[in-house]
């Protein structure tokens, strides 16, 4: 038996976050067979509305497997053994791109920045002139381990094309919730998860495929069954998956994208933002300091904060997750410990800012850090008055 209700804390993790009555309820759609008429119409909503959401007339697919199968599909249609792609380095996840990679028998060559960072076009073009022999970049859009989003990505689309580069973007804790034009930013492939923006459940990883890296994809040695593309694209064709899709998270996933096109995609991207500003403003009013000091790159999605000296993260987040109900990360890798990051996804609205503001105010307070929580809520409040 699963948790009952009064047992329902707020998820405010970078993923997997809050998902809508309406969504988790279509899971429990009649199951059906994915060979028939029923399976057809979800597939063609679904690609449809996906279409809507990536901003793309590429064509797109659902992968049943979490994000991460998205990338490996990714680099193994992608990448040929020996073959050298531009990979920036500035947080955890861009090292798993790397490793991916390099798995594949790929080599990656490394832009490696200081966490916090995000990587800069002047940059990307210089290690592009230098090594000559590159075949694509692949690149994180939002670290979610440090909370930054690479903003200069418009311009990298740019060099990608001007130098005839694949560009692969892992866009799995932003896509839904900040802006991304996947064609008018020259993406070829662009990946995301079911769990984070577009508020689904986990379970689902979806990709687009430029008609650039369909011509690529032709050409690459050894894919793996699993994540064959050419065989999704074959299967597309009668509107189906090769293999037994995850039935109840395709229903919700449905779901997920009418919600979606009912907001309006520039309405739920201005809404993420806004809500962001205000954990920003909020965090600043309690004296916590931002881990990325670049305001520019600061992301919408994942916010994440230095913890103050003497707090104990582990403490603040029990206290919050008992006492308070609220969900909230910490760091990764070499940042364990030293940050919070707290998810500002899919339905994240003021209700959920005040919430986590709060809750976070109290338990640092609990645990002997002075700050005033109406300081907090208050510059929380006022991106909601405008
Ligand atoms: N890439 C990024 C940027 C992520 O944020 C995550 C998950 O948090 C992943 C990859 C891995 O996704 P998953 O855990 O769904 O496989």
């Amino acid at each position: 038996m699963g948790r009952s209700l009064t047992e329902r804390k707020l998820i405010m993790l970078p993923g997997p976050t809050n998902v809508p009555d309406r969504v988790m309820q279509a899971m429990i759609t009649p199951i059906t067979g994915h060979r028939g008429a029923e399976f057809h119409k979800l597939y063609e909503e679904i690609k449809e509305n996906l279409k809507y959401v990536f901003q793309t007339q590429n064509d797109v697919f659902v992968l049943t497997s979490s994000g991460t199968g998205g990338i490996e599909c990714a680099v193994n249609n992608l990448v040929n053994p020996g073959e050298k792609v531009l990979v920036p380095i500035f947080g955890v996840f861009s090292e798993r791109l790397s490793d991916e990679v390099r798995r594949r028998g790929g080599i990656p060559v490394e832009l490696s920045l200081p966490w916090g960072t995000a990587p800069k076009a002047s940059e990307i073009r210089e290690i592009i002139e230098r090594e000559g022999d590159l075949k694509a970049i692949f690149m994180v859009y939002n670290e979610t381990s440090t909370g930054v989003t690479a903003r200069e990505l418009p311009e990298i689309g740019k060099i990608a094309e001007e130098n005839n580069l694949l560009l692969i973007v892992d866009a799995i804790s932003i896509l839904g919730g900040d802006k991304l034009p996947v064609d008018e930013w020259n993406i070829d492939m662009c990946i995301t998860g079911s769990q984070k923006c577009l508020a689904c459940p986990p379970g689902l990883a979806m990709v687009s495929v430029s008609q650039k890296a369909w011509e690529k994809i032709e050409k690459t040695e050894k894919k793996l069954m699993y994540f064959d593309l050419t065989r999704m694209k074959e299967f597309a064709l009668k509107k189906e998956t090769p293999f037994t899709p995850a039935l109840p998270i395709f229903w919700a996933l449905n779901e997920a994208l009418k919600i979606i096109r009912e907001e309006g995609l520039e309405k739920r991207i201005e809404r993420h933002r806004r809500c962001a500003q205000a954990f920003y403003d909020a965090v600043e009013a309690y004296g916590l300091t931002v881990f990325p000091r670049e305001k520019e790159i600061r992301s919408n999605t994942v916010i994440a904060i230095n913890i103050p000296e003497n707090v104990e993260d582990g403490k603040v987040r029990q206290i919050m997750r008992e006492k308070y109900k609220v969900l909230i990360a910490g760091g990764m890798g070499k940042l364990k410990g030293k940050i919070f990051r707290i998810g500002c996804m899919g339905i994240i609205s003021p209700a959920e800012v005040f919430i986590t503001v709060n809750a976070l105010g109290n338990a640092l307070k609990e645990v002997g850090y002075d700050l005033s929580v109406e300081k907090g809520l208050e510059a929380a409040k006022k991106h909601f008055e405008s």
